[in-house]
């Protein structure tokens, strides 16, 4: 963490001029007793310690990637100000900040006029667009593939919608033929397409569901809270890149710049194609301050209190790394791309293991060879086990046995799902710890199939 000690220099420089902003008031400082908080915080310091390493390379586990440096200084500094993004009088800065780094994740998908806001995340988000949809197609079902979040289905729930799962292919993408035969039924109102799994980064083929759209007129919302910034990068496969290609012709796309955008937590995004639907969110709150007769953010938002913070952290390392392509930001994704093919190429060229499909992201599921999938289970199991006590830290998926009876054709199929080991291999640094990383997998692979 060595660069984060030279960061704290930036935030007392800043801190300074920010507070200068504000000179002409009376002082107002309270003195707090210093060796009480020295104390406390050296306590969270050690509690803090009992964490998997998520900052390092050696972690390649879960959707989880630090906060750029940038993003962690604009948070904390606005902490000092504390604003709320719920009203203007709450944040203005802060508020405007938020339109101008949504704006600009809005026309990489090239959206210029839309709506669009913050929210706390991923979840909030696809709250919103399927709230939005529950009243522009009352008591119609929503479906999704087998392979989208479990929020969608709860969410259903939570809005009193029917769900519909729709089955997927062997690459763990919705399945157009079945989607098709669901639609023929009737009644379905929203397609939620994920435009990267977050099991296994998969793509849905949004070219064939808007050609289903135009048939059949439901709305299609896209959960991009995963893989929306891959639309910045240059090494998609073909098929991929046409599905991100007619992104933009979709009704409403959530995305997380808490996942792949280098934000703290507490941070999603939902946008509309059309701006209209604002006119839903209409309430007449007496407590909320209207000091400005413009659309503020409040009004186009569920949640009401929300931090400022994270909209000046956003829009901070948008500055820094602007959403741009062949630009720092969509290189550095290319890398993690990068490591999950050449990690793929690995495995895919090792007997011992067994791979489903080249990553359609920078997610990666293999397992150990075995004659059964309970055997198969165990192994992933193990490994995941002691991996993390060699220091590397991977995690494990669930796959459906349905999915992989085609691809596995030598597996003795007796359970239901099998447990893979999964890697998000989200640090743009993960290429180069890739041999690293594959020592330690030879080793303790090694030592597992040995002892099982
Ligand atoms: C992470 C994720 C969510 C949930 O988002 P949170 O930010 O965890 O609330 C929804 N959909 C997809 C595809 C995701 O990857």
């Amino acid at each position: 963490m060595n660069f984060e000690y030279k960061s704290l220099v930036l935030i007392e420089e800043a801190l300074r001029r920010l507070d200068k902003g504000f000179s002409n008031l009376p002082a107002s400082d309270i003195d707090y007793d210093v060796e009480a908080l020295s104390n406390v915080i050296s306590e969270v310091a050690d509690r803090l310690q009992d964490n998997f390493p998520y900052f390092h390379p050696y972690y390649a586990g879960q959707m989880l990637k630090p906060p750029h440096p940038i993003a962690r200084l604009a948070y904390m500094l606005s902490l000092w100000i504390n604003p709320n993004n719920h009203a203007l009088d709450g944040g203005r800065a802060s508020s405007a900040m938020e339109k101008e780094a949504v704006a600009e994740i809005a026309s990489m998908f090239g959206w210029t006029t839309f709506m669009g806001h913050l929210c706390g995340g991923g979840t909030m988000a696809n709250l919103e667009a399927l709230w939005v949809s529950r009243q522009l197609k009352p008591g119609a079902r929503i479906l999704a593939s087998e392979q989208a979040h479990y929020t969608h289905q709860r969410i259903s729930g939570v809005l009193g919608m029917e769900f519909e799962a729709v089955p997927c292919d062997s690459r763990a993408r919705m399945d157009i033929g079945a989607l098709r035969h669901i639609l023929e039924k009737g009644g379905v109102g929203t397609v939620v397409a994920t435009i990267g799994t977050t099991g296994t980064g998969s793509v849905d083929p949004l070219q064939e569901i808007l050609k289903l759209k135009e048939k059949y007129g439901f709305r299609l919302h896209a959960d991009a809270a995963y893989g929306g910034y891959f639309t910045l990068v240059d090494n998609l496969s073909a098929i991929t890149k046409e599905t991100y290609d007619c992104l933009s012709e979709v009704d409403s796309i959530v995305i997380d710049p808490h996942k792949h955008g280098l934000q703290p937590y507490g941070c999603g995004c939902v946008m509309f194609n059309d701006p209209r639907v604002g006119a839903l969110y209409k309430h007449d709150s007496p407590y909320t301050y209207f000091s400005s007769s413009e659309l503020h953010l409040g009004e186009i938002s569920l949640e009401c209190s929300r931090p400022g913070a994270s909209a000046v952290a956003l829009w901070a390392t948008q500055r820094l790394l602007p959403l741009v392509h062949s630009g720092e930001f969509s290189e550095s994704l290319s890398k993690s791309r990068e490591a999950a093919l050449s990690f793929y190429g690995k495995l895919l060229n090792d007997p011992r293991f067994k791979t489903v499909f080249e990553p359609e992201l920078d997610i990666v599921i293999w397992a150990v060879a075995a004659k059964n999938t309970s055997e198969i289970s165990d192994l992933s199991l193990r490994i995941f086990d002691v991996a993390a006590l060699h220091n590397l830290h991977l995690a494990t998926f669930n796959y459906p046995s349905a999915c992989l009876k085609g691809i596995w054709n030598d597996v003795d199929f007796d359970r239901d799902s099998v447990t893979c080991l999964r890697s998000c291999l989200m640090k743009p640094e993960h290429e180069d710890w890739l041999d690293r990383i594959w020592a330690i997998l030879d080793e303790v692979t090694n030592e597992v199939t040995r002892n099982y």
